[in-house]
């Protein structure tokens, strides 16, 4: 990378501006690290979350590096929605709007779930589409392989290809080569051969577990199975992860006057709650409020592999204005859950921070002048909380390692082996032990206990963790019956896998017990007294709704387990209006599956009723595990209602809601419904025609290809007329 290829390029300028759409946090993490170093290699950069885009005077930015994750069924996170308004207006208005700019892109996903890295890929598309050009290739990773396989070499290639159109200073130049060597290439590995021969198969278990119970205490460490004997036959250790810089710091504060607490450490909901408003004046209608807990039934009986439970929230408070007006059925909202308050204890002691530190309030910094804070922790550099809630409230102990993350705690291990493990961890010789300790999915409390002479200062696990989102549920409700009060569905479940292999192991006493971080939190506060308050927050309303009436078009409903949540608001919506108006409402068809008809018929008295008093139309039932059902999947169930299903889709224009699990069922589903269109049309060629993309010369008198009849629903979903609400 010469000097003079840099600065001599027609295209310079000086500012690069980040962008990032996070839904849970991953993009957010990737894109601060490359904030950070990119300031550190001395281009003057700016990091923003891509809602912000006006704040960093978008149409003027001709430097953009975007890092854009991919959530649900293909869909870009929350916090890009008004973006893509944007772009979408200034595309329509002017082909070439963004002509000026030219930008880079890295997207996160996984390729388990359908429309892999949807966000970026369109994204690129609608930005050439809008005039602008691409300085560097879009990278795609792939979270279900590893996203640190795509996001490291992508990062690595991005420095030379941003040289070329944004410029750097030459002191910080000389600065950054050095974190670069230091980063990324040979990290002597002294003494390793040493260790090698004393690595046993017992040495494989770097952790033991304590004690297990038949509920998951999260301050127990798990065991955890790596297999480090590739570290003994290693020279050195090459091909580290890079190391992200530092970036908090802790600032005390007096204690009264300013930086009294809003709540106590141990309420029901962080208590900075009040500063997380911050940011959201043009969409007011999503600032979290508190809501109270008022009653909780289980909808499943013991028997069942799940146990569902029903939850009701009165959201009457002066504060939930903006939230009671204009929800509707099918509408979703999120839920701030906490850490296990034991696990948080468990890694405060264990970095050794006591009662008293950790319960004071403070400040967050950034360490150098001009850096950022992370954004979610941006709100603690003006609001003081303490060390104990930012780990309750802020940061996610439980979710799955990152390498940037074990590179960065191989510094503060006191032991070499320790230090040595981390970074072969971190490394891409490390690659097939990082893989099996990802599948895992160790805790920071697992980690820790892992690797015992590792302790690094809490404001620098606090940059490190991802930060902790709130959990989205679906409200199984309509407004017309109470606006003030919320119902939502969901699983508590506790599994087991095997420590090896990370396979199921509900057997297994030696299995590692892993359980939900909010739902069994949730279900807890519902047996409490007095009514517990928890903080919630609107969704942004999606096209997840019914059509308002009159329309006449019948409505088709596929929700297997707690994916008929929504389905439950819409029928109660259907009674609303049928009892208000008298209104017969169009075809209703609900396909339902569950385990056993006995066990986890979720809703079963409300739906019969509905189908009893011809709110609901039809009621087809799938038991996937009770002998003698007919059908044991809701697609096979429309399968044998094949023809029925298609003619309504192809002649009666009927609409079809797919909500539910989006790996298998939502897959599933969609692949059968391509196989039902393929059948009909070749029963009725004569249709084939009209349901092409491209019409052909002579009009066609055959069944759609599968190909074909997946554009048709790909079509179709662009028309909101297959919507699909689908969770992973
Ligand atoms: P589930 O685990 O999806 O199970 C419901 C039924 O679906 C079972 O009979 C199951 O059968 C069956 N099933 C398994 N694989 C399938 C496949 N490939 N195709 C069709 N059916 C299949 O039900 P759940 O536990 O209630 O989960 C529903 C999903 O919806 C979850 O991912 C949840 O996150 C999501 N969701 C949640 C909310 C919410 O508000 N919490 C709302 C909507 C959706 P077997 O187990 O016998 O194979």
């Amino acid at each position: 990378m010469a000097d003079t290829e840099r600065v001599s390029s027609e295209f310079v300028d000086s500012q690069v501006a980040i962008f990032y759409a996070s839904q849970t946090g991953n993009a957010e993490s990737i894109s601060h690290s490359l904030y950070s170093t990119a300031v550190q290699r001395g281009f003057s950069a700016t990091w923003h979350v891509l809602d912000d885009h006006g704040k960093a005077a978008f149409n003027d930015v001709r430097t953009a590096v975007f890092v854009v994750s991919t959530t649900g069924d293909g869909d870009p996170p929350d916090n890009s929605a008004r973006f893509w308004r944007v772009l979408r207006k200034a595309t329509r208005d002017k082909a070439t709007a963004y002509a000026h700019l030219r930008f880079a892109i890295l997207g996160l996903g996984d390729s388990n779930y359908s429309n892999f890295c949807n966000t970026a890929q369109r994204l690129e598309r609608q930005l050439v589409e809008a005039g602008a050009t691409a300085f560097y290739g879009t990278g795609l990773a792939d979270d279900g392989t590893g996203l640190e396989d795509v996001v490291e070499p992508w990062i690595e290639g991005l420095w030379p290809a941003l040289a070329r159109v944004a410029q750097c200073s030459s002191i910080k130049l000389a600065e950054a080569e050095d974190i670069s060597k230091g980063g990324d290439t040979v990290i002597s590995a002294k003494g390793i051969a040493g260790q090698g021969s004393s690595i046993s198969a017992v040495d494989m278990v770097v952790a033991s577990v304590s004690s297990l119970s038949l509920t998951h205490n999260p301050s127990v460490p798990q065991p955890i199975h790596v297999d480090f004997t590739p570290l003994a036959s290693l020279k050195a250790i090459t091909g580290a992860a890079r190391l992200a810089p530092a970036v908090c710091a802790i600032v005390q504060v007096e204690t009264g006057s300013s930086a009294e607490l809003a709540a106590p450490d141990d309420a029901d909901y962080p208590p900075w709650h009040a500063a997380l408003a911050g940011g959201m004046a043009e969409d007011a209608f999503l600032v979290p409020f508190l809501a109270t807990v008022v009653s909780c039934t289980q909808l499943t009986t013991t028997a069942a592999l799940k146990r569902t439970v029903l939850m009701e929230l009165d959201v009457s408070g002066r504060d939930a204005e903006h939230a009671r007006e204009n929800w509707q059925a099918g509408d979703a909202f999120n839920v701030y859950a906490p850490n296990d308050a034991r696990a948080v204890a468990a890694v405060l002691a264990r970095l050794g921070v006591g009662v008293a530190d950790a319960h004071r309030p403070v400040l967050l910094a950034a360490r150098d002048a001009g850096g950022a804070l992370p954004a979610h922790l941006q709100c603690f550099a003006g609001t003081a909380a303490s060390v104990y809630s930012m780990l309750r409230w802020a940061a996610d102990l439980g979710a799955a390692p990152r390498k940037q993350e074990l590179r960065a705690l191989a510094d503060y291990c006191g032991e070499a082996v320790d230090r040595d493990r981390l970074l072969f961890l971190s490394s891409r010789q490390g690659a097939a032990a990082f893989d099996a300790l990802r599948r895992l999915v160790p805790s920071i409390v697992d980690i820790l206990h892992a690797f015992p002479s590792c302790r690094p200062p809490v404001e620098r696990l606090l940059d490190l963790l991802p930060p902790l989102v709130p959990r989205a549920y679906s409200l199984c409700c309509a407004p017309h019956g109470d606006s003030a009060r919320w119902r939502f569905a969901f699983n508590v479940v506790e599994y087991r896998v095997d420590p090896a292999t990370a396979d199921p192991a509900p057997a297994d006493p030696a299995a590692i017990v892993r359980s939900g971080l909010c739902t069994p939190w949730l279900e807890a506060l519902a047996c409490a007294s007095p009514p517990r308050r928890i903080l919630v927050a609107r969704r942004r309303s999606t096209v997840f709704r019914l059509p308002p009436q009159p329309d006449a078009r019948p409505v088709i409903m596929v929700g297997p387990g707690t994916g008929v949540a929504p389905f439950v608001g819409f029928l109660e919506q259907r009674a609303h209006e049928l009892r208000a108006s008298g209104a017969v409402p169009p075809p209703t068809w609900l396909f339902f599956g569950c385990r056993s008809q006995a066990s986890d018929f979720l809703f079963r008295t409300q739906l019969e009723q509905w189908r009893d008093s011809g709110v609901l139309g039809r009621l087809t039932l799938s038991f996937s595990r009770d002998a003698g059902s007919d059908t044991k999947y809701v697609q096979h169930a429309m399968a044998l209602h094949e023809d029925e299903l298609a003619e309504l889709l192809l002649t009666k224009d009927a609409l079809l809601f797919v909500c539910g699990d989006a790996k298998g069922m939502g897959r599933d589903v969609n692949d059968a419904l391509a196989g039902i269109l393929c059948r009909y049309t070749h029963a009725r060629p004569e249709l084939t025609a009209a349901l092409l993309a491209a019409p052909e010369p002579a009009a066609p008198s055959r069944a759609l290809s599968k190909p074909e009849a997946l554009q048709l629903l790909a079509r179709w979903t662009a028309d909101h007329r297959y919507l699909r609400d689908l969770w992973a």
